[in-house]
């Protein structure tokens, strides 16, 4: 049991992981079973948000109902952190989107940044940051620094699979953020990919 990580052992999301790990599962159900992972991840990731209290008129009385206190930004992590950052929009419409465009050189396996675009009151929100796997860690990593550095004080990493190399790797520089995933796989090959994983998600995403 890992400290700072949430594993959404739900039987309908592990249902839905399997079909997506699957080899012979093409990128246009792939992309469907992701969304639909994204959402549903959605209940447990938010479960400990603040809600204000907000008075209303139901069509027989007045009552006071609650809604979130606080704005929410989604920053998916390019490329395929879209793929998933999309199910999530569908349960948090109201969210703003950032992205962060951070890329493994695939000699060094480290990260390099190249794009941002973050809304200007990140700062006052409640930040998911999405990528579908935590592989070593360093993309992760990096785009957790970026919105630190942007004033971000409420973040969580949001993921479908990770790896105990990526765990470890986050939480030695990041231990506040918790990280949510539907899976923690064995472990990363020579190349930097997950065991047993699912392969490329950026690939499988959009069919390249
Ligand atoms: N990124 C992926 O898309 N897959 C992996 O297994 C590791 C990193």
């Amino acid at each position: 049991m890992q400290t700072n990580v949430i594993q959404i052992d739900h039987p309908v999301i592990q249902t839905k992981l399997t079909e997506l790990r699957d080899f012979a599962t093409e990128h246009r159900k792939f992309r469907a079973l992701l969304n639909e992972i994204g959402s549903l991840m959605v209940y447990e990731v938010t479960r400990d948000w603040p809600t204000t209290a907000r008075p209303i008129q139901t069509p027989l009385e007045r009552m006071t109902g609650q809604v979130l206190s606080r704005k929410v930004t989604l920053v998916p992590i390019l490329r395929a952190g879209l793929g998933m950052a999309e199910g999530v929009l569908r349960l948090l419409p109201d969210a703003r989107m950032g992205h962060l465009g951070v890329y493994r050189d695939e000699k060094t396996l480290e990260p390099i940044s190249y794009y941002q675009k973050l809304p200007p009151d990140i700062a006052e929100t409640e930040v998911l940051l999405i990528d579908p796997m935590l592989a070593t860690g360093g993309s992760g990593s990096a785009a957790v620094t970026l919105l630190k550095k942007a004033g971000v004080l409420s973040m969580k990493f949001v993921c479908l699979v990770a790896a105990p190399e990526g765990i470890q790797a986050l939480h030695q520089q990041h231990p506040e953020v918790p990280i949510y995933c539907a899976a923690i796989d064995r472990q990363l090959n020579a190349k930097g990919y997950i065991l047993p994983g699912l392969g490329d998600a950026g690939d499988r995403i959009f069919g390249t």
